[in-house]
């Protein structure tokens, strides 16, 4: 991505961006709209749309889930989000996605875990060599059991 940031505050110039772009997309600049963004942009990690209209319910319960998955996908369109797929399949959203990854998912806890690009692609490469085969890395969610629940550590589970 060829963002360059004039000012010393890189993230508040991204943000500034995306609103701009919106605009530019024809999406009006309307609270509801900077309630997500505001939403988004204190999320560490993965979001899946339900999560976010949750929160911004939690400042506004007028907040239109059709708001929130059309300001998704645009921004996702422009480049600032990415999704993945949980072993479930639903969908979940990153943040200004740095590098692609891979997910490991734990099907007894629920818990997932990043997996780099470098360990992912041990992963993909042989397929690759065998198939031709050309994997979509961050779509790459490997459903299985954790260590702790593989050893009986974890008390609960919330297997779905
Ligand atoms: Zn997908
Ligand atoms: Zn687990
Ligand atoms: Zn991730």
């Amino acid at each position: 991505m060829a963002r360059a940031a004039a000012s010393s505050d890189p993230v508040v110039d991204v943000w500034i961006q995306i609103r701009d772009e919106l605009h530019s997309r024809g999406l009006r600049w309307t609270p509801q709209r900077r309630l997500i963004l505001e939403a988004l942009e204190a999320t560490k990690g993965h979001i899946t749309g339900s999560e976010l209209v949750e929160r911004c319910r939690e400042r506004d319960p007028d907040t239109t889930p059709s708001t929130v998955y059309r300001t998704l996908g645009v921004l996702e369109e422009l480049g600032y989000l990415s999704h993945s797929h949980s072993a479930a399949g639903r969908e979940e959203y990153h943040v200004l996605p740095e590098a692609e990854h891979a997910h490991l998912q734990c099907r007894s806890c629920g818990q997932t875990w990043e997996l780099d690009a470098a360990a992912a692609a041990s992963v993909v490469r042989p397929i690759q060599r065998r198939f031709g085969f050309r994997a979509d890395v961050s779509h790459l969610t490997i459903a299985g059991r954790c260590a702790d629940c593989a050893a009986g550590t974890k008390g609960d589970a919330v297997a779905k």
